[in-house]
């Protein structure tokens, strides 16, 4: 799957609530466990993929995998600490964001049923960092404005350099098709 980036729209809007957990959400959580690993992430939700679902997947640093699905945040530590964050959407850059050392979630795991879950450390990081993709918000968000004008014109930048480098692949092979058309 491809993983959208900064600026595409699909990532700043609401995420609806997944009806049921049926075979289709299973086969999405499985390409998007694939897809993050591929990516060498350690979350992704599903609007980074263009499915406006609420729905994520976290393998952290204890190496197991979990599905989040229809989560809600039922407590946050008073704590905070500053950790450095990066996200599949903003590619290549990093930036130390403060948010609350814990959390409490309740969601359904990928069989549908219930759990709660009480996180702190970097699980706890990953899952709000998640949790904020449901509802349209990135990372940036949160952190020194700054940073956050310069990753959008970085992506923008970037994202205007693959297109001008398509154009011209494009405008190449059909020199060459319509030389070929002539002989
Ligand atoms: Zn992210």
């Amino acid at each position: 799957m491809k993983v959208l980036t900064l600026g595409n729209e699909l990532l700043r809007q609401k995420s609806l609530p997944v009806e049921e957990v049926n075979d289709e959400i299973k086969a999405l959580i499985e390409e998007m466990f694939i897809t993050m690993e591929a990516e060498n992430g350690v979350g992704l939700a599903a609007p980074q993929v263009g499915k406006l679902l609420r729905l994520f997947v976290i393998e952290a640093d204890d190496g197991i995998k979990r599905t989040f699905i229809n989560p809600q945040i039922t407590g946050m530590s008073t704590e905070t600490c500053h950790l450095e964050e990066g996200c599949l959407s903003i590619p290549k850059l990093y930036e130390e964001i403060e948010r609350p050392v814990k959390v409490s979630i309740q969601a359904l795991n990928e069989h549908g049923k219930p759990f709660v879950l009480d996180a702190d450390g970097f699980l706890a990081r990953i899952i709000q960092h998640e949790y904020d993709h449901l509802e349209g918000i990135m990372y940036i968000d949160r952190g020194d404005p700054e940073f956050k004008e310069k990753a959008i014109e970085t992506i923008a930048r970037r994202e205007k350099r693959r297109l001008e480098k398509d154009a011209l692949k494009q405008a190449r092979a059909a020199k060459i098709a319509s030389k070929k058309a002539g002989n």
